[in-house]
């Protein structure tokens, strides 16, 4: 695994994420690993809400070599079944907003895990247009604490085959 240190130069103390980084700002981890956190949305669209971040601070993905990148996205498929397995959800979606056009409002590389249950998918489909419709909730940080533990403690069981498709 890569294990370069983090430089002064890798941390903004006006960037939130780089604050919950530096144990600055309050948070509920779900992962804390080498160069990479997870922990709870503050305004989740889901319940289970969780972000994924590069320790160091990276405004978008083209600031990012391959392997750094590399570094923080192959921890996607442990945290992604965990989310799936504690919320027993029919999906995950993975969302990274690139940039301010894109919709991006916090300008710290991350990734959102969306679990998604088909009763109450986010996705409009008609004809060819796509839309996503999600709304943030507000959450307590008790409440987000308990999903992270939940979510931690899905993350440790062992793997077991889980279906390609989850069909509506
Ligand atoms: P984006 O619009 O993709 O940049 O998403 C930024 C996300 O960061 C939103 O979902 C916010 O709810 C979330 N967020 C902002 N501040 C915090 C915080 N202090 N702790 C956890 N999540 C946060
Ligand atoms: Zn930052």
């Amino acid at each position: 695994m890569e294990t370069t240190p983090m430089g002064a130069g890798d941390r903004r103390p006006d960037c939130i994420f780089c604050r919950i980084v530096a144990g600055q700002a309050p948070v509920s981890t779900v992962f804390d690993g080498d160069g990479v956190l997870a922990f709870m949305d503050v305004n989740p669209v889901r319940p289970g809400h969780v972000l994924v971040i590069p320790k160091a601070h990276r405004a978008q993905i083209w600031e990012m070599g391959d392997a750094e990148f590399a570094s923080v996205y192959r921890h996607l498929p442990t945290l992604v079944r965990a989310v799936k397995r504690a919320m027993e959800a029919d999906a995950v979606d993975v969302l990274n907003l690139n940039g301010p056009a894109g919709g991006q409002t916090v300008f710290h590389v991350h990734f959102h895990l969306i679990p998604i249950h088909r009763h109450d998918s986010p996705v409009r489909r008609d004809g060819r247009s796509i839309g996503f419709a999600f709304e943030q909730q507000s959450a307590v940080r008790d409440e987000l604490d308990r999903l992270a533990q939940r979510i931690r403690q899905a993350a440790l069981a062992p793997a077991s085959r889980e279906p390609e498709i989850s069909r509506p």
